[in-house]
Formats: structure tokens, C-alpha cells, sequence
């Protein structure tokens, strides 16, 4: 069993790290409520992580996912019934493609020889959320402000980003990327990434000023990390936009990329 480990950002605002993935989701506690930011890949991980959350408070939570991919939230049924916070988008993508994604999903890990988690995905509950925000939304969790918003299509059209403005803490799921690479993979570009998009939504996480900033996956970063990652990224959404256009060859993008060929590749597939 893959057991995480709990990171006090700030007071009452934990981030907890997982190996399985490279994970990493938030807990945000109030006076009398607290706030689970992203459920984990299955049904098995959510329950785990249910109880690391009860390990550290007795308070009723609340649910919030920072997009639709399964390994953020295929884990929300081990919280239900609660209020799940999410972009709409989130619940169109996971009504509309959350079954087909858990079967591909699934299949994946059985291929990888990893049977156990190519079943525990296949048995989870797609939990659509029920509380929807479309561009901005300022919760109470227990008498503390969090604020969700969302910053344009980049990750995918629906990334919602979870700021607790009394800690200087940003919850910014899969917009930044922590992994041993140190940046983006041909995994960041997947079919509902929007490469152009991209360098705004870095662009809202910096203009919110955030101490700390919490990555879908890997180790809390800085705000010099997410403007370094920006940078190249502003270079690649140009390629991007001069293949779509035409006026630049697929092989001369390749050339051109601060990014290794397939991660490129990747993203100029999303054009
Ligand atoms: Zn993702």
C-alpha cells in the first residue's frame, strides 16, 4: 500500500506527497470545516486518503478537484456524500469521457503489469461534482476564505486552481509540473491540453502572489519556478501557433523547442 506523507505548508494547510505517480494533493482546515483538494486515482486511494485526512481532524469536509484526470479524482467516492467543487467543465469532461477514461485507464495498468490497480480503477465510482464554478468562486471553509478560479484552457479546458489567500498557498494541480524531468512530459500535452492557453493560466497563478505553490505533482515550488516554467512554454505555444498556421515546418518546431522532441511532438498534437 502506497502511504502518503503530510507536509504543513502553512497553518492549517498541508500538502501530502505520494511515490505512486509522484502525487501530491492539499488539505485545507477551518475553524469547523476543512477542505480536501483532489480524491487521489481510485476508490482504494481515496479511502486512504479519507483516513489520513481523519488522522488529522474530526472536521466534515468538503471536496475540490483541480481537474478530470482519473489520478486527481477517480478516489472522490471515498468522500461522498459531501459538496465536491469542481469547474463545470470537470463535471461535462467527467460525464461525457470519465467512463471511457477509466477503461482506458484500467487497460493501461493491466498492460503494465499491474493488475491490482488496473481493477481497483475499474470498479471506481465517477463521481460528477455538484458544485460548479465557471470562473471564480470565494468558499467559507469553516470561517476561512479559499477562493477557486479558473484561468482559461491550458492542462485541459477546466483547470481550477485552489488559492488560500491568508497562507499565501496556491493549489494549481496539473498547470505546473514538479516531476524528476523538473518540467513538463509528453504526458502534460494530453488530448484536452490547450498549449496556447498555457502561459495565461501561469500568468494568473503568478499575479496571485502565492509563497507557496502546490503542483499536481511533486514537490511544493516557488513562484520563480512557475515563471521559469512559463518562459519556455511561451516559446512553444509560438511553434504551436507558426505550425498551425503553416509558416513552419513540424521538423523545424522539433529543432526550434526549448523541450526534447517528444514532449513537442506531444504538444504540437494538440494544435
Ligand atoms: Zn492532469
Amino acid at each position: 500500500m502506497d502511504e502518503g506523507r503530510w507536509i504543513e505548508l502553512a497553518d492549517g494547510v498541508f500538502a501530502r506527497r505520494y511515490a505512486e505517480l509522484d502525487l501530491t494533493v492539499g488539505l485545507v482546515l477551518g475553524a469547523n470545516a476543512c477542505l480536501v483538494v483532489d480524491t487521489r486515482g481510485d476508490a482504494v486511494q481515496g479511502a486512504e486518503l479519507a483516513a489520513a485526512v481523519r488522522a488529522v481532524t474530526p472536521l466534515p469536509w468538503s471536496v475540490v478537484l483541480t481537474h478530470a484526470h482519473f489520478d486527481h479524482c477517480f478516489g472522490t467516492s471515498a468522500f461522498t456524500p459531501c459538496p465536491v467543487w469542481a469547474h463545470e467543465g470537470c463535471r461535462a469532461e467527467l460525464l461525457a469521457h470519465g467512463q471511457d477514461a477509466r477503461a482506458e485507464w484500467a487497460a493501461r495498468y493491466a498492460d503494465e503489469g499491474r493488475p491490482d490497480i488496473a481493477r481497483r480503477i475499474a470498479t471506481s465510482e465517477i463521481v460528477p461534482p455538484d458544485h460548479l464554478v465557471s470562473r471564480e468562486q470565494e468558499l467559507t471553509v469553516g470561517g476561512r476564505r479559499v477562493r477557486l478560479a479558473h484561468f482559461g484552457p491550458a492542462h485541459t479546458g477546466h483547470d481550477l486552481v485552489v488559492r488560500v489567500p491568508d497562507a499565501g498557498v496556491l493549489f494549481v494541480g496539473d498547470l505546473v509540473e514538479n516531476g524528476p524531468e523538473g518540467t513538463f512530459t509528453a504526458e502534460s500535452f494530453g488530448p484536452d491540453a490547450a498549449v496556447g492557453g498555457w502561459p495565461a493560466a501561469l500568468a494568473g497563478i503568478l499575479a496571485a502572489e502565492p509563497a507557496v505553490v502546490v503542483p499536481g505533482h511533486g514537490d511544493p515550488v516557488t513562484p520563480d519556478f512557475v515563471a521559469a516554467q512559463r518562459e519556455p512554454l511561451v516559446v512553444l505555444g509560438g511553434l504551436c501557433a507558426a505550425v498551425a498556421a503553416g509558416e513552419v515546418a513540424v521538423d523545424q518546431a522539433v529543432a526550434r523547442s526549448p523541450y526534447p522532441a517528444d514532449v513537442t511532438r506531444a504538444a504540437l498534437s494538440r494544435t
